[in-house]
């Protein structure tokens, strides 16, 4: 089992700053019984100044809300003081290069009813690649992601990710490095926990949003890739159409940006290093070090405290 905490890890527990080993979760909570709980996945680094730095702070935050929202579940934070809480906890730890997960949680509850509060808890530690840094061979996978209609599909939900355990389990077991889950209808939606999208003559294409997690590093490829002028376009398409394409990856938050080798074993023709994908992944990687920003747009400031602070980063 990988090692996330020891005597030493501190998090932040309902406005405090307590020991991983001394922190206690109810038995009795909704969460661990029924997965009505809500999360994020954060990564911050250390930028080019030697800074450290929460890569979109301000668009986890915001997400985290909506999707305790969309579950009906008590939020009484700001995001500012959630930002703050983040940078100090990274701080107390030594960390800058960290993954950072925020998790809303129920109290106990043993019935189906509205919860009058809920707990958060922000707990770091150093992670790698979530899925390495070799070219991927992918499979599509028997599991689809759940109905739209049956759950709030675009909340980060606990329970969301039964779907994706399963799925990709599943994919591990027989031989492969993922799965790609297409929704109720058959069209590709994504990944058990990364976004993707595929290269075709020149253009990059990806799922419409609908039936998957509205990713935040989605958005920064979309954003990347109108700097760049590269195309995108949004759309449905099936797992028979990505398998005529020239290049396919995975992009998320933990994956960050990493290419596919094949689908089902029909292997991608373009040279990873001469696709679309592999610019974007070094466009990313200077976005999140902020190795792209001019130096004067660069602070130096670090344990943030305004807003002010914060959004000028
Ligand atoms: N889809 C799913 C199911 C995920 O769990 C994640 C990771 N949060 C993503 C997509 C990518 O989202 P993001 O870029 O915001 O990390």
């Amino acid at each position: 089992m990988a090692s996330y905490y020891n005597e030493h890890t501190i998090v932040y527990l309902d406005g405090k700053y307590v020991k991983s080993t001394e922190a206690k979760v109810d038995l009795y909570g909704q969460t661990l019984h029924y997965g009505l709980g809500v999360f994020e996945g954060i990564r911050s680094y250390r930028n080019v100044n030697g800074d450290t730095k929460i890569f979109k702070a301000w668009e986890h935050y915001e997400r985290l809300r909506k999707s305790a929202e969309a579950l009906n579940m008590p939020y009484p934070w700001h995001d500012i003081d959630l930002i703050n809480a983040t940078y100090e906890v990274l701080q107390r730890n030594n960390l800058q290069d960290a993954y950072i997960r925020p998790l809303v949680y129920g109290p106990a509850n043993m019935s189906f009813n509205l919860n009058a509060e809920s707990h958060i808890v922000i707990e770091v530690w150093e992670m790698g690649k979530f899925l390495g840094d070799k070219l991927l061979r992918v499979m599509t996978s028997p599991f689809q992601r759940p109905n739209p209609a049956a759950f709030k599909i675009e909340a980060k939900a606990c329970g969301h990710y039964v779907n994706s355990i399963l799925a990709s389990q599943d994919a591990k077991a027989k031989g492969y490095d993922e799965a790609l889950l297409t929704d109720m209808h058959g069209f590709v939606a994504e990944g058990p926990g990364a976004n993707m999208f595929y290269e075709k003559d020149g253009k990059l294409i990806t799922p419409a949003l609908g039936n998957i997690l509205p990713g935040i590093t989605r958005a920064t490829i979309i954003e990347l890739c109108q700097e760049l002028k590269i195309t995108v376009e949004e759309k449905q398409f099936t797992p028979d159409t990505l398998k005529q394409a020239d290049s396919a990856f995975f992009c998320g938050t933990a994956a960050e940006v990493i290419g596919w080798e094949s689908l089902d074993e029909v292997k991608f023709p373009l040279n990873w290093n001469d696709s679309l994908g592999r610019v974007l992944q070094q466009a990313y990687k200077d976005r999140v070090t902020e190795q792209a920003l001019a130096p004067e747009k660069l602070d130096g400031n670090k344990g943030l405290k305004s807003k002010e602070a914060i959004a000028t980063r």
